[in-house]
């Protein structure tokens, strides 16, 4: 997948996210609304995927959001053929979990989105930190 600006494929558009090009971006537009899928394009954008290796070999994600920082688990159960996966958000609960109206929050696509386009900062984490960021996320 080539990804470019925004402004590149539109000359004098006001938004300058980072945009997959070629079939991509439609396929991406088939199964996400437009506001979802800018929103978690502007998250990648704007570097807020933060992934951590954990020290017991695990990964997750941290996700700054505009008024929270939210943690962001991919494939909870990497020895299934499903892959389930979380983001501690309101959002995912509510729309993704309970409703059902949408697959997943703005912080989940931007972080598998990131993942597939390395587009993430790696930042390495300690039991300290770990413990840190948990705190700052439920307090
Ligand atoms: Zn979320």
């Amino acid at each position: 997948m080539t990804i470019v600006r925004c402004s590149v494929l539109h000359p004098g558009s006001l938004c300058d996210y980072l945009v997959p090009v070629d079939d991509s971006l439609d396929k991406l537009r088939s199964f996400f609304p437009e506001n979802l899928l800018l929103a978690s394009l502007d998250l990648i954008d704007r570097e807020c995927v933060i992934k951590y290796h954990l020290p017991w070999g695990r990964t997750m994600y941290e996700v700054f959001g505009s008024t929270a920082n939210y943690s962001v688990f991919l494939k909870l159960s990497p020895n299934t053929e499903t892959s389930m996966s979380y983001c501690t958000c309101p959002a995912f609960a509510y729309s993704a979990l309970l409703s059902g109206s949408q697959l997943m929050c703005k912080h989940l696509l931007a972080t598998l989105l990131a993942e597939r386009l390395s587009k993430y900062v790696e930042r390495p984490i300690n039991q300290d930190d770990l413990a840190m960021l948990v705190y700052r996320q439920c307090s």
